[in-house]
């Protein structure tokens, strides 16, 4: 999710080429792309996205995007939960009092979307301790592809660098 750089622009909405990107996704297409990876080997999968995810990072910023710091919260580990605790020098339980709240699933989330943590610029107020699902997003540098194509699937209706992926596939 959202990173840094070195220059500060203020950005408030989606890039419109971003947002063209995410409208131009259409589900059918999506899901014939991902039974067409489902033949592929499984090493071959990984090696295939992650070249493109590669070339769509060298695209695609995300401090001119942050989408999905405005609508898909990340889940936070007990770790997490003490690493930004220890940051904002609260206490674990008053972090998790003023900002978290456990979703349907059991796992602990951000009471409020867009994220309390996103600035109006799209930086991440908490960059350097940051969730690690945060950290990970979007998962396509990730191993076993395969395993996570129906998640990359939904992502590419809100992330345009998997939009973007699917573009070149
Ligand atoms: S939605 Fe994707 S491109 Fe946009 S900020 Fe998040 S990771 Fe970056
Ligand atoms: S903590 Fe919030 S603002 Fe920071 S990267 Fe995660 S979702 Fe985005």
């Amino acid at each position: 999710m959202v990173g840094i750089c070195n220059f500060q622009i203020l950005i408030l909405i989606m890039d419109p080429s971003y947002e063209r990107l995410l409208k131009d996704q259409k589900p059918k297409d999506l899901k014939k792309a991902v039974l067409r990876m489902r033949k592929m080997k499984k090493g071959l999968l990984d090696e295939k996205i992650h070249e493109l995810h590669a070339g769509a990072f060298e695209q695609i910023n995300c401090l001119a995007c942050a989408n999905c710091c405005r609508t898909t919260g990340p889940l936070l580990t007990q770790k997490d939960i003490e690493r930004i605790s220890k940051h904002l020098r609260l206490k674990p339980g008053s972090f998790v009092e003023k900002y978290l709240l456990i979703d349907e699933d059991s796992d602990y989330v951000f009471k409020v979307m867009p994220c309390p943590f996103l600035e109006d610029d799209n930086y991440c107020n908490i960059y350097d301790v940051r969730p690690k699902a945060c950290r990970e997003y979007p998962h396509t540098d990730q191993k076993n592809q395969l395993g996570i194509l129906k998640l990359t699937q939904k992502n590419a209706l809100l992330c345009p660098a998997v939009a973007l992926i699917f573009k070149e596939l």
